[in-house]
């Protein structure tokens, strides 16, 4: 029997997706994953796994610049309180906050246009600290240069792959059917797409790509154009140290993006950087401008090692926004994709509306006409704040 949804990609989203169908009493869903080392029982980072929320941070935010973004995180906040009693696994979600740190007025001007955002968007709980309360809120930052920031309490963390194994799991029991070790291809057929993989044909009634960084490359078979590209991003982990509390808001030097959390009893440090190919080995190069700021901004860390780290990919839209709905050239074939370094936080949000769009021919949780994958075509990109 032809399956009726073909999933590609057994991700945090393509799982969320899975879920939610399901529970809307969709039957016959399949979802096709590649890795076989994506093995629904992993609770640790694994990096045979190639996925990026296998090597994501875990960080949750609702604080964004854009009315959608911050409407996207409510939503999923609100699946998030509910996960363990929906799914079975805890998701981990912790609120200990986002600190966005502002080093010159420019910038705080910015956060203050995100906050008159989030207020629009029905977000109270968020404000603009000043450099005392940052102090305050996280004792271990040098404030030099820091012109004051803003915090939400209801941002913090989350376990991506708890999260990802809650939804396959709580999927599975409503009956979908998980095949991993598929490499999929797309190719065209008379009512959009078909889906390839092991040598047989799948015609179904949707084909939902949920491929992350790979999904242009997937579309690509099918002569398909998609505008995501995927960007290396990098963790550097510390030796095992106590010197930073476990529940330090993730803090984010918002100019240069510099970033810093504490998962599992060591200290995880992030920053955008012009690595030389786009790919998943780690490159070390980035290590003397990563330092330089670390010790500089949090002195506690100037003489804790880095042991590890590794490299994973951002699957990255022209505006820093997802795609989502119908692919213009082919009416069977859905897309959730673009979510621009976002994708595991608002997972439980784009799972949930791209069924209502597959089921009921539109979003009706959430108005995402914005996010509608067409709007390049069209010209009208979603404009933002480029801080946040
Ligand atoms: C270093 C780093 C830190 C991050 N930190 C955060 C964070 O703190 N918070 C946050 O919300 N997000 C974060 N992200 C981003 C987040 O990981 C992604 O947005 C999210 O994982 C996207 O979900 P996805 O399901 O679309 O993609 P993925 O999680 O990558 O899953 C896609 C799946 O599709 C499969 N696939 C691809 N092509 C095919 C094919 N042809 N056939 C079959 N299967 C295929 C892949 O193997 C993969 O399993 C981070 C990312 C990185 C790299």
């Amino acid at each position: 029997m032809q399956p009726e949804f073909v999933i590609v990609g057994a991700g945090i989203i393509g799982s969320s997706i899975a879920y939610h169908l399901a529970k809307r009493g969709a039957k016959n869903i399949l979802v096709l994953e590649r890795d076989a080392a994506s093995d629904p029982r992993a609770t640790a980072p694994d990096l045979n796994v190639r996925a990026s929320y296998a090597r994501a941070t875990g960080g949750f935010r609702v604080q964004y610049g854009t009315l959608v973004n911050v409407r996207l995180s409510m939503m999923a906040r609100s699946e998030l309180l509910e996960f363990e009693s929906l799914t079975g696994m805890d998701a981990g979600y912790e609120p200990c906050g986002y600190l966005f740190l502002a080093q010159d007025a420019t910038q705080l001007e910015q956060l203050q246009q995100a906050l008159a955002v989030q207020r629009s968007a029905g977000l109270e709980v968020s404000s603009i600290v000043t450099p005392q309360e940052i102090h305050a809120l996280n004792p271990y930052l040098s404030l030099e240069g820091i012109a004051g920031g803003s915090y939400c309490p209801w941002d913090g963390f989350v376990r991506p792959l708890a999260m990802r194994r809650g939804y396959q799991q709580a999927a599975e029991a409503l009956g979908v059917q998980f095949k991993f070790g598929c490499d999929v291809t797309l190719e065209r057929s008379a009512n959009g797409v078909q889906v390839a993989c092991d040598g047989s044909r799948l015609s179904s009634n949707a084909v939902l790509n949920a491929a992350g960084a790979w999904a242009a490359e997937l579309m690509r078979g099918a002569k398909l154009e998609l505008p995501v590209t995927p960007v290396k991003r990098q963790i550097a982990a510390t030796v095992p140290t106590q010197v930073l509390p476990s529940d330090m808001p993730m803090s984010i030097f918002a100019g240069d993006g510099f970033h810093l959390r504490v998962r599992d009893g060591r200290v995880l440090l992030l920053m955008p950087f012009d690595f030389a190919a786009q790919n998943l080995t780690y490159d070390p190069a980035w290590l003397p401008a990563l330092l330089s700021r670390t010790h500089a901004r949090v002195p506690a860390l100037r003489d804790v090692p880095i042991e590890t780290g590794w490299a994973g990919l951002y699957e990255v839209s022209p505006d820093g926004h997802a795609l989502l709905g119908a692919h213009w050239d082919a009416p069977n074939l859905f897309l959730a994709n673009g979510s621009s370094g976002h994708g595991v936080m608002h997972s439980p949000a784009l799972g949930k509306l791209l069924s209502e769009i597959v089921l009921d021919g539109r979003a009706h949780s959430l108005d995402v006409h914005s996010l509608r994958p067409e709007r390049f075509l069209e010209g009208q990109p979603i404009v933002g704040n480029s801080l946040l």
